[in-house]
């Protein structure tokens, strides 16, 4: 099978948002100029990426928004659903198992770890919290492959290497900090004071 790029699949889950938007307004068909337009990308990157779901769209009447979203799910999603776990139930920590608690229902974190022993043994937001002596065991238990890390920057390597060796396969990194992984893990960084000094940067008077 021929290798997506982390930008196709991020497009792809950025064409979910936007047809979910579009039927919830009622509207049922929808041109690749319209719905590259709402992504802010070229009809003809839109196109480009369609066509390795393999569905087309009428040349008079555009893409069926139901069936291209019910297309992009299949292909995105896993029918059995994915377990995430989260290491470091700090205040980011807590705000992600809030957002996250019954909003994606194939997607859910389903376990929690801190070192912290006031913050384990617990539930919060119907996510089981452990101590983080329990991750290896826990993680190969419900069989969770993908993870997201909020611990201070410090100790995100260390949590990084004890996910790797627990099997993890993808992490979400919020610690403001390049964590280093095999080559097969995938991981992405989301450094929220970066991209706010880009935008304050481009809001400068010119
Ligand atoms: P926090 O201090 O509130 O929480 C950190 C948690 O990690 C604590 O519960 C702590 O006990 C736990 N922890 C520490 N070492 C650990 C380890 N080795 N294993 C497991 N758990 C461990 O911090 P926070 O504000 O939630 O921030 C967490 C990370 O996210 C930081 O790297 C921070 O820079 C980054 N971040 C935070 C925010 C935010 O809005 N709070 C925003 C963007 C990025």
């Amino acid at each position: 099978m021929k290798k997506i790029s982390d930008k196709v699949i991020g497009r792809l889950s950025l064409y979910r948002r936007i047809l979910r938007e579009t039927l919830i307004l009622g509207t049922r068909k929808l041109f690749s100029y319209q719905l590259a337009n709402s992504a802010g990308i070229s009809a003809a990157q839109v196109r480009q990426d369609l066509m390795i779901l393999g569905y087309m769209g009428s040349p008079t009447q555009g893409y069926d928004v139901h069936g291209l979203l019910e297309c992009i799910e299949e292909f995105l999603d896993d029918p059995a659903g994915q377990s995430v776990a989260l290491v470091g139930i700090g205040n980011l920590g807590r705000a992600i198992l809030d957002y996250f608690s019954g909003r994606r229902p194939n997607l859910s974190i389903d376990a929690a770890f801190d070192i912290n022993p006031e913050k384990t043994n617990g539930v919060i937001h119907s996510c089981r919290c452990y101590h983080l002596d329990q991750l290896l065991q826990v993680i190969e238990e419900k069989g969770i492959l993908t993870a997201i890390i909020t611990v201070p920057a410090d100790q995100a390597q260390g949590v990084a290497d004890r996910l790797v060796r627990a099997g993890i396969r993808g992490i979400l990194n919020f610690a403001p900090v390049r964590v280093k992984v095999p080559p097969d893990v995938f991981v992405q960084d989301i450094d929220i004071a970066m991209v706010l000094e880009k935008v304050a940067y481009f809001s400068r008077p010119k």
